[in-house]
């Protein structure tokens, strides 16, 4: 009997006749397709993309390296090493993550205590030679004085849902 039905499935073309229904059901609706990279879709203010360091609008970096964010990632992805300025302000002097290990957790990002490491919504980047998966600190800065408006946007979008 089983058989029979798939015969008869089969000869009566059931299965694409179903499919065409769901085409005819859908073809005159409003299309979805978007033209990327011209067009994007929207993303949460939580999307985490690429990491960036912010600065503080007197273009002070606002990292203090306290090593949080290096102390809780856990794909051991950060690397930072510190010294105190002259001023005896204590800045990184080397800063790097690297994208191979990351995780895109976002652990370092809620550790800061000063908002200075963020995951932005840049989620189209990609590396061509050996070593540019390691965001050094001159990367890390540029990324984030490049998208500051979005960053600063999205971290504030982002205080609304807590
Ligand atoms: S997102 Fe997670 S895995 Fe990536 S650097 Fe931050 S803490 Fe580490
Ligand atoms: S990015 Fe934030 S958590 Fe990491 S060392 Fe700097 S201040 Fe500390």
């Amino acid at each position: 009997m089983q058989r029979l039905t798939q015969y008869i499935t089969s000869f009566s073309f059931w299965d694409f006749l179903n499919g065409m229904k769901v085409t005819g059901k859908y073809f005159w609706k409003k299309k979805f397709t978007i033209q990327y990279p011209e067009e994007k879709t929207p993303t949460s203010p939580r999307f985490r993309g690429i990491h960036a360091l912010r600065r503080y609008p007197n273009g002070e970096e606002r990292c203090i390296a306290c090593k949080l964010c290096e102390a809780v990632c856990p794909a051991l992805a950060i690397t930072i090493e510190a010294e105190p300025r002259d001023d005896q302000s204590r800045r990184t002097t080397l800063y790097e993550i690297d994208m191979f290990k990351c995780v895109y957790c976002g652990f370092c990002e809620e550790a800061c205590p000063v908002d200075a490491i963020v995951l932005t919504n840049m989620g189209d980047y990609h590396v061509e030679h050996r070593g540019e998966n390691i965001l050094t600190k001159e990367k890390l800065l540029a990324i984030g004085d490049q998208y500051e408006t979005h960053i600063a946007k999205d971290r504030h979008q982002d205080r609304e849902y807590r």
